[in-house]
């Protein structure tokens, strides 16, 4: 069974995460999504626990897919789920650098685990979880970012005119 790994904050989920993780679910045997917990700040919108109970809830339809939190390694955590590759979404040449960086750090602790690049979708090229948070924040429309069962959580928690 070829086990791939979709890490990453998700803070919180969006169309974008979304799309990578069903593109995913169909190249591989089974997805395991994975909240690296080691990016919780107290900035962060959602803890670990909530993050994985909304991507939870928009992939409840994906057969094969478990969603969990993380705390550690990447490359460890991937040994541990048997997992032959780890698979991220490039947005733009942005994205890059970064990614090669942690690709060839993860090839060193992991040799037995590839990292895979999708290429965003056209229409997910300008979206991360930043511009979903600034957007609702300030009482944007953000029904086209994210999925429709969890609008509210996000407008709950971030939109200022709805905090008491
Ligand atoms: P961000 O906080 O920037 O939204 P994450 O760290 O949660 O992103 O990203 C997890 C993974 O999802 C990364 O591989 C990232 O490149 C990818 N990703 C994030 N947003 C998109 C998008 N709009 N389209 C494709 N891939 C994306």
């Amino acid at each position: 069974m070829k086990i791939a790994i979709c890490p990453g904050s998700f803070d919180p989920v969006t169309n974008g995460h979304l799309d990578i993780i069903r593109r995913t679910a169909r190249l591989f045997d089974k997805v395991v999504v994975v909240v690296m917990s080691n990016y919780f700040k107290k900035t962060s919108a959602f803890t670990p626990e909530e993050r994985v109970e909304l991507i939870k809830r928009v992939t409840a339809d994906i057969p094969d897919i478990e969603v969990e939190a993380h705390y550690g390694l990447l490359a460890d955590y991937a040994a541990q789920k048997n997992a032959v590759a780890i698979v991220k979404g490039l947005r733009a040449v942005s994205d890059f650098d970064t990614e090669f960086q942690q690709a060839l750090a993860n090839k060193k602790l992991n040799g037995d685990v590839e990292t895979v690049f999708l290429t965003a979708s056209g229409e997910n090229m300008y979206l991360s979880s930043s511009v979903v948070k600034q957007i609702c924040e300030f009482g944007g429309d953000i029904s086209e970012f994210v999925p429709a069962e969890i609008r509210e959580d996000i407008e709950k928690r971030l939109r200022k005119d709805l905090k008491i």
